[in-house]
């Protein structure tokens, strides 16, 4: 401590160290851990880039006042390293004191010149044989770090005598302990922690200085790397490096031992060591300034991304350059240990220039000569420039190199003095912009290019399908066409194919019709022959005719005279007959009455006998006297007539008995009558005396058919007189017949009431009632019964009916429909127009010429086919009146002519 005191005293060289030092001792002092306070701000430093400067730069040197442009004021900082003893140095030096000693609480070096005297040195950092690596780093390099990391260059420099540590310092991977990691391992760590991988950049190159000759220790053949200087911004850069982007500790790990290893390899080929040969190692931080680049663009808060991608990014580049120097012995020390003159000339080349460089700039003197050596070229940033550096020198304590420790001490301090200008790395990117456009524009063409050719394909697609569209309309038309053509061609065939059949069968036909005229000819020759042959023959067979014509008139009048003698005597007979039946029948009457009245005379007895007042009627007697020779005489005398018997009983007495009770008076009682309304001259009295009445009475009465069929019978008598007729009909005689007919079984009643009913058909005046009460249809309805007498009797009511009819059609009372027609006699009519039973036939025969004669029956006869009856009655009929009145009807019918017309009959 004595001896420090002395060191006060001592000389200029500690005063002018001091002169030198003390105006920046106390900014050293106060910016003697930067390193902490860096590591305090870190995450200050992470808040905005603007900070970064001030926090990371020595404000405290500069003020903090001076702009980017100017940059700002950067001293190199120089750290001293003791090396601990090393072994042989324990043993070898054992007996010696170590010629420093440290202070580093105060930053001072003693330096033993002698066993009495010591120079004092200040340095920025003193760090004894104790400092840890992590120390050594945080004071040493971490500033400089994270000033690269804020877009400057840095410099992390060792000098120092072979064997001091100068790569233990900076090149220690601590593989082995983490916590012997060296300055550039730890470096890297810092850098990969703070930068971003997506937006920044960490490269690498790797460099060995060997003889002026820069080597690639990334690329062992890269053994002349040129370097390149900026005259502008002074900037150095090495354009034939070999640059590897770092992206993780590992790989740098890794490419260090590469790095290592082309460097042991280029050693042992050029028989030199490490430590005569400087070692570079370069890493390259790119950073792009975000939060700048959010900051205009928030100011332009319309700005589109094409102007955004437009705007270059603002880009950092800080370099940091690790420089492991080679030995820096002494040229006379280095001869001695064997090395060639040139050798020793160019390691102390590089470092004398080195050490020239930093006296000019110590001294502040006009000129630096920076271009005496590669190393100095390639440091020239690093001393004088913009970087910020850091200095380590790495001494020994054994006091046999007093020397060299001296030397190098001496350097540091005079590094010490030199002043950097610390400036901001930082640009637009206008490389990597371009670089950006270019990818955008290589997009966008990509782009259009995939859109020209969709759009190209899409053009085809649709041209492709329209064709397709096209052909295959074309087809469909083809098709149809085809069809048609086919179906025209079909059709032309066939019409072809008829009319060739049909000229065939003409052709045909024209050569039977010359065959059949020519056999036509000769038939009429022949038929001619005949002709005349057959009219001599009919001329001959008319003679014969004739001859048998007047035999048979004349057989004809003889059959005839014949026939009236025959027709006399069988009516005389039938007369006989039908006087005898009603003899008969007068007879057993008589007997019921002579039975009745024997009885009644009975009475008057007994009641006489009895002393009665009772009166005997005077003439029952003398009836009964009366009547009983008559019925003897009737049964004697054939030809009693009626007449007689009824002017003997009376007609009232008769007509009371129909009547009676028992039903054999009656049934003699209505033969009587009926008897008697035979005769025409009887009818009248009958009809007076109420006959007719109790005739009809007895008919709805009665439910006897013989009954039925006499008093029927009667009243048909009755009913041939026009007076009767109206009687009848007032009488609802129509009603009574109807029900008559309806219940009967018996022909004969039907032809009774049938007979009565064709009676009344015949009244002109009655037509209509007779009609309206049903008249027709009773009649139609008897002919079911089919007995031709039945028939016959309805046959000849229709035809009454229809002469009634024309006869008022004629006079032009009637002129609607024939009532006939109306009520469906037609069909019945036509039938029956021919039946075989000539008394039907002829009445039918009438009753169609009547029906015929009104033009307002015409359709209807057409359509029911009377018409051919009618015309087969104009030829047929066997009475020529009737045959001349159905002709006459015909032809002067238009409706009738007209039919035949159409139906092409000539009549
Ligand atoms: P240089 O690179 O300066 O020639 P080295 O770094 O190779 O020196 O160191 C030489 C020797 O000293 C090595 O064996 C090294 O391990 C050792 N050494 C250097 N510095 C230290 C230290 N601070 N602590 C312990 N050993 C050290
Ligand atoms: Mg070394």
């Amino acid at each position: 401590m004595a001896s420090g005191g002395a060191n006060y005293r001592n000389g200029t060289q500690r005063n002018s160290l001091k002169g030198t030092t003390t105006a920046t001792d106390r900014q050293l002092s106060m910016n003697s851990n930067p390193s902490k306070a860096a590591l305090k701000n870190k995450s200050l430093s992470l808040v905005g880039a603007s900070s970064g400067l001030r926090k990371s730069s020595p404000g405290s040197l500069g003020g903090g006042t001076a702009k980017d442009d100017a940059g700002v004021p950067g001293r190199v900082r120089v750290a001293v390293r003791l090396r601990p003893r090393s072994a042989e140095e324990s043993v070898a030096d054992a007996d010696f004191a170590d010629c420093v000693e440290l202070q580093p609480e105060f930053k001072r070096l003693k330096l033993r010149k002698n066993n009495w005297d010591t120079d004092t040195y200040e340095f920025d950092e003193v760090l004894t044989e104790f400092a840890s690596q992590k120390r050594v780093y945080e004071v040493v390099a971490k500033p400089v770090v994270e000033s690269v990391l804020d877009g400057y260059n840095g410099t992390v420099m060792a000098y120092g005598q072979t064997g001091t540590g100068k790569t233990y310092t900076l090149g220690r991977l601590g593989e082995e302990d983490t916590a012997d990691r060296g300055i550039i391992v730890r470096a890297m760590e810092d850098i990969l922690a703070d930068v971003s991988l997506e937006s920044d950049s960490v490269s690498v190159s790797y460099l060995q200085l060997y003889m002026e000759s820069l080597q690639d220790l990334l690329d062992p053949t890269n053994d002349n790397i040129s370097i390149v200087e900026d005259p502008k911004s002074g900037d150095v850069s090495l354009p034939g490096a070999t640059l590897v982007e770092i992206r993780d500790q590992q790989s740098f790990l890794e490419l260090l031992q590469l790095g290592e290893a082309h460097r042991y390899a280029a050693n042992t080929r050029l028989n030199t060591e490490s430590s005569r040969s400087h070692a570079l190692l370069m890493v390259h931080v790119k950073r792009s300034v975000k939060g700048r680049e959010l900051a205009h663009s928030s100011q332009n808060g319309n700005s589109t991304n094409i102007a955004k991608s437009l705007r270059p990014t603002l880009v950092r580049k800080g370099k940091l350059v690790v420089v492991d120097l080679a030995g820096s012995e002494r040229i006379d020390k280095s001869g001695s240990e064997g090395h060639t003159l040139e050798e020793a000339k160019s390691i102390n080349l590089s470092l004398s220039a080195l050490g020239k460089c930093i006296n000019a700039l110590a001294e502040n003197s006009a000129h630096v000569p920076v271009r005496d050596s590669k190393l100095t070229r390639l440091l020239r940033d690093s001393f004088g420039g913009t970087a910020r550096t850091s200095l380590v020198i790495t001494i020994g304590p054994s006091p046999r190199h007093r020397g060299e420790t001296t030397s190098t001490i001496m350097f540091g301090q005079r590094a010490m003095k030199v002043e950097n200008m610390l400036k901001l790395k930082e640009e637009f990117d206008y490389k990597s912009l371009a670089r950006k456009l270019d990818i955008q524009l290589d997009k966008l063409i990509m782009e259009h290019e995939r859109k020209q050719k969709a759009f190209e394909e899409e053009i085809e697609r649709i041209t492709t399908d329209t064709q397709n569209q096209i052909s295959e309309a074309e087809r469909n038309y083809a098709d149809a066409m085809e069809k048609e053509r086919l179906k025209y061609q079909k059709d032309y065939m066939e019409s072809i194919k008829k009319l060739e059949e049909k000229w065939m069968m003409n052709q045909h036909k024209l050569g039977e019709r010359k065959d059949q005229t020519a056999s036509t000819a000769q038939e009429v020759a022949e038929l001619k022959k005949l002709l005349s042959k057959e009219t001599s023959l009919r001329k001959a067979a008319e003679e014969e005719v004739n001859n048998l014509k007047s035999q048979l008139a004349q057989l004809k009048m003889s059959e005839a005279s014949a026939n009236s003698e025959s027709l006399k005597l069988r009516k005389m007979l039938e007369d006989e007959a039908y006087r005898k039946e009603k003899l008969e029948g007068e007879i057993s009457m008589l007997q019921t009455q002579l039975l009745q009245l024997s009885f009644e005379a009975d009475e008057t007895r007994r009641r006489l006998d009895r002393g009665g007042p009772g009166k005997v009627p005077g003439d029952l007697d003398s009836l009964i006297s009366q009547v009983r020779p008559q019925v003897n005489d009737s049964v004697n005398e054939e030809k009693a007539s009626i007449a007689n018997l009824f002017e003997q009983v009376g007609l009232q007495k008769i007509l009371s008995l129909l009547e009676a009770e028992d039903a054999d008076v009656r049934i003699h009682a209505v033969k009587v009558v009926a008897n008697l309304a035979a005769e025409e001259s009887n009818q009248q009295k009958i009809v007076e005396a109420g006959g007719l009445t109790s005739l009809l009475l007895l008919l709805g009465s009665s439910e006897d058919e013989m009954i039925h069929r006499v008093a029927a019978g009667a009243i048909a008598n009755l009913a041939m007189n026009e007076t009767n007729q109206e009687l009848i009909m007032s009488e609802g005689g129509i009603r009574l017949l109807s029900i008559t007919a309806a219940n009967a079984e018996d022909p004969q009643t039907l032809r009774m009431v049938a007979g009565a009913i064709a009676n009344l058909c015949g009244n002109d005046k009655l037509q209509n009632k007779l009609r309206g009460e049903g008249g027709i249809k009773a009649l139609l309805g008897m002919v079911k019964c089919g007995h031709p007498d039945v028939l016959a009797q309805v046959a000849r009511g229709i035809a009454n009916f229809a002469k009634c009819e024309s006869r008022a059609s004629a006079q032009g009372s009637k002129t609607g429909r024939s009532l006939l027609i109306e009520d469906g006699a037609l069909p019945w009519i036509v039938q029956n127009a021919n039946n075989d039973a000539s008394p039907i036939r002829r009445h039918i025969e009438l009753a169609v010429c009547h029906l015929a004669q009104h033009e307002v029956n015409a359709r209807d006869m057409i359509t029911g086919g009377a018409l051919w009856e009618l015309v087969r009655i104009s030829q047929d009929c066997s009475r020529e009146d009737i045959r001349t009145l159905a002709h006459r009807t015909l032809t002067s019918s238009p409706t009738f002519l007209a039919e035949l017309r159409r139906l092409r009959i000539d009549y």
